[in-house]
């Protein structure tokens, strides 16, 4: 017994070195749930040293919530004549020494040593992964709902260029009928000129509506903030370049050493990211060779970041190109045609500017910019 309990030993710690470099933590345990073995990214994952563990129950690893299920599996399980119990990986609660808890990835295979049982389980910490994707469910959320903002707005600007015309027309119009009933009389003429004033002023207050849309989403409630510009980036890739990988598009970043910090609303900014990326992707369809580049410099003696995003597309025709941030200029047959003209609204609104370089034998950049924030500004806002 001693023998074989040496040479378990003895492999046990062949194992260990081993697993000392495997990202996963290990912990073997017997066939009483008690711990045999624990790695050293164990270590680092729950917080233990492998003495407090090592011969106390596995279950001790886990929330309280878990525990009883896992004595009722390790009673199931010594019962059961069945051999090679291997878990497929599986998403479950674990505890660390100090209390906290987190989601792992658990992977648990059996091993028979000398007529013994053992159980080994990987484990993967799972808390950045669900940490980003709930990130990335938060962003999606809110820009779901600031496009639609925006994009309302962007329709009520047209709107209002549109109806304001035939709606000073009309208020005009009404104004003349007005000085035409003035010089009337009769047992209705008051009347009539009360309600054709009234009539010309809901003309001149309907054109206000739809202004005041546009000026709250241009100008109004939104509030900027300091950001990182690369942080925002990549986020915002994450998100516009879903899918892009798969269409076999190369992506390459290019930012200055130290990101460049700058004060906007980012989540209009990322609108404004995601639309260029989305178009650059659909727009290298065909392309031999797809290859997006997303840059950042600081320009015009510091003051300025410009961001540029570059494709491989066929580039943009002259026609379009000259009415590119027009509203509804699209040449897709799904486009709407307003995704520019919303990037501009928004670009303008944080005092930059946004414009498009193409060619058709190269491709398409385009480049915004944005107040860049100097560093000793940040450190003394007062001044
Ligand atoms: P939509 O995508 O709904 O058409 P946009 O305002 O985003 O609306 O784009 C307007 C038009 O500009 C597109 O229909 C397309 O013709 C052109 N365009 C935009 N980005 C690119 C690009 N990177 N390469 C080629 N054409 C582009």
């Amino acid at each position: 017994m001693k023998t074989s309990k040496d040479k378990l030993s003895r492999s046990e710690a062949h194992l260990r070195s081993i697993l000392e470099t495997v990202p996963d933590a290990m912990i073997v345990s017997d066939e009483m749930g008690i711990v045999r073995s624990f790695s050293a990214t164990a270590e680092h994952i729950f917080g233990y040293r492998p003495e407090e563990v090592i011969g106390t129950d596995v279950k001790f690893l886990m929330p309280q919530k878990a525990r009883e299920q896992h004595d009722d599996f390790v009673r199931h399980r010594r019962g059961s004549e069945e051999r090679r119990i291997v878990t497929p990986g599986r998403i479950a609660m674990a505890q660390r020494k100090d209390g906290s808890t987190f989601p792992m990835e658990v992977q648990v295979g059996e091993m028979e040593w000398e007529g013994e049982r053992y159980f080994t389980a990987f484990i993967r910490d799972l808390t950045d992964r669900q940490n980003t994707e709930m990130r990335m469910q938060e962003l999606q959320a809110e820009l779901a709902y600031m496009s639609r903002l925006t994009a309302m707005g962007e329709m009520g600007s047209t709107l209002a260029h549109e109806i304001n015309q035939p709606l000073t027309a009309i208020a005009s119009y009404l104004n003349g009928c007005g000085l035409i009933l003035d010089r009337m009389e009769g047992e209705h003429v008051a009347m009539l000129k009360l309600a054709v004033h009234e009539a010309a002023e809901e003309a001149l207050r309907a054109g206000e509506v739809i202004r005041q849309l546009r000026e709250f989403v241009a100008r109004g409630e939104t509030e900027h903030r300091i950001e990182d510009l690369q942080r925002l980036v990549e986020e915002a890739s994450a998100l516009g370049l879903v899918g892009a990988k798969e269409k076999g598009v190369q992506v390459e970043f290019d930012f200055p050493q130290e990101s460049p910090q700058v004060i906007v609303n980012r989540v209009q900014i990322q609108q404004v990211l995601i639309n260029l990326l989305r178009n650059a992707v659909e727009a290298m369809h065909d392309a031999r060779n797809p290859f997006l580049a997303i840059q950042a410099r600081v320009v015009q003696d510091g003051t300025l970041v410009q961001v540029s995003v570059r494709d491989t597309g066929p580039g943009i025709p002259p026609e379009v190109l000259s009415k590119l941030f027009t509203p509804f200029t699209t040449t897709k047959t799904s486009g709407m045609g307003v995704g520019l003209s919303i990037c501009r609204t928004i670009v303008e609104s944080h005092g930059g500017k946004i414009w498009a370089d193409s060619d058709p034998a190269v491709g398409t950049t385009f480049h915004f910019t944005l107040r860049n924030l100097d560093v000793e500004e940040v450190a003394s806002p007062e001044s």
